[in-house]
């Protein structure tokens, strides 16, 4: 394990599997439509790029760029949009691929800004979700769940701690003595 680590949550066969069972579930749940997948960069695009090739009905990528956190250690709730999509999602079944669903705050604007743009369906995929963490439960259904999981502060992935760790085939918990127990400069 990375030395930053305190203890691997996931590993890469946890992963690979669950990722294979997404995929199957999702390419079901779609037989006969098109998906337009929604990558929330940056976190996700480890998670989008395995989980794309496990879905075996006609896919097209789209990207969104997101701010969640600033500077403080905890969600103001303020999402800002640093890269929008490119193309128009009117009349296509939108999935968007998420890395967390923490607080929730970063989804619950997503979905209300992708769904008045009327796509003929929206629904979520996340890999992680933190339930003990949210803060407007009523909000968000997640159609797609990899693995719930504890409060902790995770990386790999595709997760970052200030961009690092991007590039690790895990998921491993963080030493706090890494980020002084707060989350700071996280981005999407
Ligand atoms: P939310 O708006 O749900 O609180 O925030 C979701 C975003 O916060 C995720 O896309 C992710 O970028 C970041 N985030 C939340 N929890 C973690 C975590 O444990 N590790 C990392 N690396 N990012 C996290």
């Amino acid at each position: 394990m990375h030395p930053d680590g305190e203890k691997i949550l996931l590993t890469e066969e946890q992963l690979e599997l669950q990722v294979a069972e997404l995929g199957r579930r999702i390419s079901q749940d779609y037989a006969g439509k098109e998906i337009l997948v929604v990558g929330i960069l940056k976190g996700a695009m480890v998670f989008l790029a395995d989980l794309v090739r496990k879905i075996t009905v006609p896919t097209y990528f789209d990207f969104i760029s997101v701010s969640s956190y600033g500077s403080s250690t905890k969600s103001s709730g303020v999402v800002r949009i640093l890269k929008d999509l490119d193309r128009s999602i009117t009349g296509r079944h939108v999935l968007i691929v998420e890395d967390i669903i923490d607080t929730g705050l970063t989804l619950n604007y997503l979905l209300e800004n992708l769904s008045s743009r009327h796509p003929a369906s929206i629904k979520l995929c996340a890999l992680l979700d933190k339930p003990s963490r949210r803060l407007k439960p009523a909000n968000i259904n997640i159609d797609y769940c990899g693995f719930t999981i504890p409060d902790e502060f995770v990386v790999g992935y595709g997760l970052d701690y200030n961009e690092r760790y991007r590039n690790l085939p895990y998921i491993m918990i963080l030493s706090p003595k890494i980020y002084g127990g707060g989350k700071q400069n996280v981005t999407a």
